[in-house]
C-alpha cells in the first residue's frame, strides 16, 4: 500500500497510509491528541479535522488551546443556533452567520414574528439539546449547483441561494449536521467551513442580544433579525467573558459620556464628528497643557497647519493613489482641495522651506492636528471610531547617525506619558516586509535602533516579522485598561518614502546633500479615542488633576454659603476647579449628587467647621477623611494636582475629636 509524507510543524516528516486524514495523523501521534484535536492547518490554512491529507504538505493539528480554534468553535456554534431557530420557527429563513471577535451572530428573516428575549431562552434550550446529541459536521461538495439552487429556492431560502450562486464557480460546499444515531443529515447550510468534528466540543455558549441588520449591510436590502451570541471551549472562560462584558457595559464611554455630560454626536453635524462639552474639554485642556510643556522640554517645535490643501499636495505625498476613498474632497473656485487626512505633508513642507544644515538636525515638529478620514457609517463607534479627530502628531527629521538617540527619546516620552494615566501597555515591533523602499543598511540600523531603545527602557515587546509598512519599520503601543482590554494608542513609524517623494535634503559637513531620516510619531494617537479610552479606564472617576470639577463645596445650610464662596474663590485663585452647591437641599442629598457626579473631593461646611475654621473633607473613593484647616487642605490638594496624583490628600489626625 502506498504512503504519503507529511511535514510536521517542527520540520520532521511522517509517513501515513494513503487516504489518511488529520484525524489519522492525530491518532498516530497519541490518544490524548486524537481526543483534543478539533481541526488542522494544511499549508497554514485551517481545514476540517477529517480532511484527507495530500502528499507533502505542512500539517499542524489544532486543539482548543490554539488561536484559530475559537473561530472554528464559533462558526460551528452559529450553525447550531440557526438549526435551533429553524426548528422552533419553521418559517425562518437564514442569512449569514460568521464568527466575530466577541463570539458570533446569525441573521434571520422570520415572517410575522419578532424575536423576543423570551425566545432567546427557548432557542438556548434547543441549542443545548442539539449539542447534547453530538451531531457530526459533515462537508459536502456541491457538484450540481443548479439542482441545489432549485432546492434552496423551493424551500424559500433565498439568501442561501444568493450566496451559493455568488460562489458557484468557487467549488462551493455545504455542511450537514448529521444525527449520529440515524446517520442522517438533519440540517444543512451553504458554507465553506471549517467546522468542529461534532457538537460535543461546544462546552459553553450564550445568546447575548438582538438587533436589526440589513442583508449584506446594505440599507436598500431587507432588514433581517440578528442574534448575537458567544461560545467557548470552557464554562469558566464564558463566565469571565460575561463578567467583563457586564463591566464594559457599565463603563461604556457613550453611556458615561451622557451621564457626566462629556460629549455628544449630533445628527445635524454628522456621524463620527464629536462635540466636546465643557466637562470633557477641561480634561483635554489639561492633557494638552501637559503635552505642550513636555514637548518644549524635550526640544520639539510646535506648529499649526491648515485643515485643507490642494489635491496636488496629496498627489506628491502619494495619498491620492492609495488613500483616496478615505479622504473628503472639496472643490473651490474650480480647484480641487482635500480635507487633510494626515498632517505629515505640511510638516515636510515646513522642513523644506529652507536649506537645512547637518547642524540644524534633528528637527522635531509637533502639532495637535485635526484630520478627517472617511469611515463607513456602520463601523463608527462613540469617540473611539470617528471621522474627525485630532492627532497629537510629531514628525522628526534627523541624520542617520542620530536615529537611535531620537528613537530612544520618543520611547521614553511615550513611556513617561502613559504612566501618568496608570495604564500598562503592550509593545509590538513590526519589521521590514518583502517589498520595501529605502536602503537595506538604513532599515537594519532603524530596526536595531528601535530594539535598542525598547531594551534600554526595559520594555518587553513582540516582534511582528515582516509586518512593517513598505516605507519603514514601526512600534505600536497598545494600552491595557482597568479591565484588561487593549486599545490602539502610540506609534513610532519610520518613513523612507516621503523624504524621497518630496525631495528632502540637508547639507552635510562635507558640503554634500543627503536625505534626512523621517519619523512619524503619536503618543495618544487621537485625542478623541484617547478620551474615550480614559472615560472607560477610569469609569468616569478621573484623577483629581484631570477632573472637570475638583472640589465641590457643600454648605449645610444658608448661613454657611458665604464662607463656602470665600473658600471657592480662594481655590479658583490657585487654578483649582471648585464650585459651591448652593441648592436648598439636605446635606445627604448634596453628598449623594456630588458622589454620582464623581467629583474627587467634597468639602462639608457647617456650624462646627465655621467655629473651628476647618473643613470636613470627603473623598469620592475613600469616604470621610476627617477635618482640617482649609489652608492645609488647599496645600495638600495642590500637591496632589501638581504631582498628577502621586501624592494624595491624607489627614494625619482630625483637627477636633
Ligand atoms: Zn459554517
Ligand atoms: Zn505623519
Amino acid at each position: 500500500m502506498s504512503e504519503i509524507t507529511i511535514i510536521l510543524p517542527d520540520g520532521s516528516q511522517k509517513q501515513l497510509p494513503q487516504g489518511a486524514t488529520g484525524k489519522t495523523l492525530a491518532e498516530s501521534i497519541g490518544a490524548g491528541l486524537a481526543k483534543a484535536a478539533i481541526a488542522i492547518t494544511l499549508n497554514d490554512e485551517v481545514r476540517d479535522l477529517n480532511t484527507p491529507l495530500p502528499d507533502h504538505v505542512k500539517v499542524r493539528i489544532i486543539t482548543a488551546k490554539d488561536p484559530e480554534a475559537l473561530d472554528v468553535l464559533r462558526h460551528s456554534s452559529a450553525h447550531i443556533l440557526a438549526q435551533a431557530v429553524q426548528t422552533l420557527f419553521p418559517q425562518a429563513k437564514i442569512g449569514n452567520g460568521p464568527p466575530i471577535e466577541t463570539g458570533f451572530y446569525y441573521d434571520f428573516e422570520i415572517p410575522n414574528h419578532k424575536l423576543t428575549p423570551e425566545d432567546l431562552e427557548k432557542i438556548e434550550a434547543e441549542m443545548a439539546r442539539i449539542i447534547s446529541e453530538g451531531q457530526v459536521f459533515q462537508r459536502y461538495e456541491v457538484t450540481d449547483v443548479d439542482a441545489k439552487l432549485q432546492e434552496f429556492m423551493a424551500a424559500g431560502e433565498k439568501y442561501k441561494a444568493q450566496n451559493l450562486n455568488q460562489y458557484r464557480n468557487d467549488h462551493p460546499t455545504l455542511y450537514y449536521c448529521v444525527d449520529p444515531n440515524s446517520q442522517k443529515p438533519v440540517w444543512q447550510d451553504f458554507c465553506k467551513g471549517p467546522h468542529l468534528p461534532d457538537t460535543s466540543f461546544i462546552k459553553a455558549f450564550k445568546l447575548l442580544s438582538l438587533a436589526g441588520a440589513y442583508w449584506h449591510g446594505d440599507e436598500k436590502n431587507e432588514m433581517l433579525q440578528r442574534v448575537y451570541a458567544t461560545s467557548f471551549f470552557d464554562k469558566k472562560e464564558l463566565d469571565a467573558f460575561l463578567q467583563q462584558r457586564e463591566e464594559a457595559e457599565k463603563r461604556d464611554h457613550r453611556r458615561i459620556g451622557k451621564q457626566l455630560d462629556l460629549f455628544s454626536i449630533e445628527d445635524e453635524v454628522g456621524p463620527g464628528l464629536i462635540l466636546w462639552h465643557p466637562n470633557l474639554a477641561v480634561i483635554r485642556e489639561e492633557i494638552e497643557n501637559y503635552w505642550r510643556k513636555e514637548h518644549r522640554k524635550r526640544g520639539y517645535d510646535l506648529v499649526y497647519c491648515p485643515h485643507i490643501a490642494k489635491k496636488d499636495l496629496w498627489n506628491i505625498s502619494g495619498h491620492t493613489s492609495f488613500y483616496m476613498e478615505n479622504m473628503f474632497p472639496l472643490e473651490v473656485d474650480g480647484q480641487d482641495y482635500i480635507l487633510k487626512p494626515m498632517n505629515c505633508p505640511f510638516h515636510v513642507l515646513i522642513y523644506k522651506s529652507q536649506l537645512r544644515s547637518y547642524r540644524d538636525l534633528p528637527l522635531r515638529l509637533g502639532e495637535l492636528g485635526t484630520v478627517y478620514r472617511y469611515e463607513k457609517s456602520g463601523v463608527m463607534h462613540g469617540m473611539t471610531r470617528v471621522r474627525g479627530f485630532t492627532q497629537d502628531d510629531a514628525h522628526l527629521f534627523c541624520r542617520p547617525d542620530q536615529l537611535t538617540e531620537e528613537i530612544s527619546g520618543i520611547i521614553k516620552f511615550i513611556d513617561d506619558t502613559l504612566k501618568l494615566f496608570n495604564m500598562t501597555f503592550e509593545v509590538e515591533l513590526s519589521t521590514r516586509p518583502e517589498k520595501y523602499v529605502g536602503e537595506l543598511a538604513i532599515w537594519d540600523k532603524a530596526e536595531q535602533g528601535l530594539k535598542e531603545a525598547l531594551d534600554l527602557y526595559g520594555l518587553t515587546y513582540e516582534i511582528n516579522e515582516g509586518d512593517g509598512a513598505f516605507y519603514g519599520p514601526k512600534i505600536d503601543f497598545k494600552l491595557k485598561d482597568a479591565i484588561g482590554r487593549t486599545w490602539q494608542c502610540a506609534t513610532v513609524q519610520l518613513d523612507f518614502n516621503l523624504p524621497e517623494r518630496f525631495g528632502l535634503k540637508y547639507q552635510d559637513s562635507d558640503g554634500s546633500h543627503k536625505v534626512p531620516v523621517m519619523l512619524h510619531r503619536v503618543i495618544f494617537g487621537s485625542m478623541e479615542r484617547f478620551a474615550g479610552t480614559l472615560i472607560e479606564h477610569f469609569s468616569g472617576a478621573f484623577p483629581t488633576w484631570l477632573s472637570p470639577l475638583q472640589v465641590m463645596i457643600l454648605p449645610i445650610s444658608d448661613r454657611h454659603v458665604e464662607q463656602a464662596k470665600i473658600y471657592a474663590a480662594a481655590l479658583l485663585e490657585e487654578e483649582v476647579r471648585a464650585k459651591v452647591d448652593e441648592r436648598n437641599e439636605g446635606i445627604g442629598h448634596k453628598i449623594r449628587d456630588a458622589q454620582l457626579e464623581k467629583h474627587p473631593y467634597m468639602l462639608i461646611l457647617g456650624d462646627k467647621e465655621l467655629e473651628s475654621n476647618t473643613v470636613s473633607v470627603r473623598s469620592r473613593s475613600r469616604g470621610d477623611l476627617g477635618s482640617l484647616p482649609f489652608e492645609a487642605f488647599q496645600t495638600q490638594l495642590l500637591q496632589e494636582i501638581k504631582s498628577h496624583g502621586q501624592k494624595e490628600i491624607t489627614i494625619a489626625e482630625p483637627a477636633k475629636a
